[in-house]
């Protein structure tokens, strides 16, 4: 089968002929459809970042296709299932896991990183944790859903647990960003989205968000947030990962309120915890998705509550994969897929 083989950091992917995976007993071999491409492969090929696995690796972690090959103990699945494969999987037996929280999974297994991913025809998974897509929705779109989708639905629905009338500020209106407002809209919140890129904002607008600011048109865009909400919102979430508009997502907020960490922060940064205990602050976390959600957000897919595709920018066939990176770090679109049989 043909794959798209990455070999270390600074160099192009190569595409080459390597043997079709075999399933073992849990196992499927699923033929991907589409899979997304994602800023985290631009860690791994730009900027150095290490993957489990070391490369020759097939990179791809937000694939959907077409249940190909099953192995001897799959109960869920049969050949020609359509498929949404999670970006990871989670052991099933951790403290974790069986408190219902496999996305924090002590030894969960992240496709394109600890195992082969998506960027090839076929790809082999372990089966417990793959959802079922309904005939009527393009799998393109799901390949979407894996991960742009799952991971601010976790955030907003389970973490932060945003309920209707709550004001919230989102900060970053990539692809991740983009569908924390989108998903908080549907919730009932009213939005406020912060970026730098009009563009961004524009997309923003059409997919919920009630106020969008541009940052770089503001001395201080938190404070113009708090006078905007009347002393302040009353979740912030940070789908950006950088010290300064953590601190700027925090200063939105109401004594009370919440910040939802949603973005990838590896600098350390200096932070006062005086309103934390002082006007009882909360400060938490948000990774992933429990694959007990993906069915959930299948049906927002069905029921037409989620608009995904708004959100594709671009397809690209594999041979052209190297273009689609580069379009990617373009910072045009929000979304870009690989579509296998294109
Ligand atoms: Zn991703
Ligand atoms: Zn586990």
């Amino acid at each position: 089968m043909k794959a798209a083989i990455f070999y270390g950091p600074n160099q192009k992917l190569r595409i080459e002929e390597v043997s079709e995976p075999v399933p073992s007993d849990n196992e499927v071999v699923v033929k991907v459809v589409a899979c997304g491409l994602c800023h985290t492969d631009l860690h791994y090929i730009d900027h150095g970042v290490p993957t489990f696995k070391k490369p020759p690796l097939i990179l791809g972690h937000e694939p959907a296709g077409i249940v190909y090959k099953v192995g001897r103990g799959v109960r869920n699945l049969k050949e020609g299932d359509r498929v949404l494969i999670p970006a990871v999987f989670s052991c099933g037996s951790c403290r974790a896991c069986r408190t219902g929280r496999e996305n924090i999974c002590d030894t969960m297994v992240m496709l394109g990183n600890n195992i082969d991913g998506g960027y090839a025809e076929n790809v082999v998974v372990p089966a417990k944790d793959l959802a079922i897509v309904p005939e009527d929705i393009p799998l393109s779109e799901i390949a979407v859903v894996a991960d742009a989708v799952s991971t601010p639905f976790h955030a907003v629905v389970n973490r932060a647990k945003v309920k209707a009338g709550d004001v919230i500020s989102v900060f970053g209106c990539g692809g991740v960003g983009i569908n924390i407002v989108q998903i908080a809209s549907i919730v009932g919140a009213k939005v406020i989205a912060v970026d730098i890129v009009d563009s961004k904002l524009e997309k923003a607008k059409k997919l919920g968000a009630s106020i969008t600011l541009n940052a770089n048109n503001y001395d201080n865009v938190a404070k113009e947030i708090r006078k905007l909400t009347d002393g302040g919102v009353d979740i912030a979430f940070e789908a950006i990962g950088n010290p300064k508009t953590l601190q700027n997502a925090f200063d939105t907020l109401r004594r009370g309120g919440t910040l939802c960490v949603v973005g990838y922060c590896s600098q350390k940064l200096e932070w006062s915890f005086t309103k934390v205990m002082y006007y009882e602050m909360q400060i938490i976390g948000s990774l992933g998705c429990r694959p007990v959600d993906y069915p959930k957000i299948i049906n927002l897919v069905k029921e037409n509550k989620l608009n995904i595709k708004e959100l594709i920018s671009a397809k690209f066939p594999l041979d052209k994969i190297n273009e689609a990176f580069d379009f990617l770090r373009s910072g045009e679109g929000l979304r870009t897929i690989i579509m296998m049989s294109g």
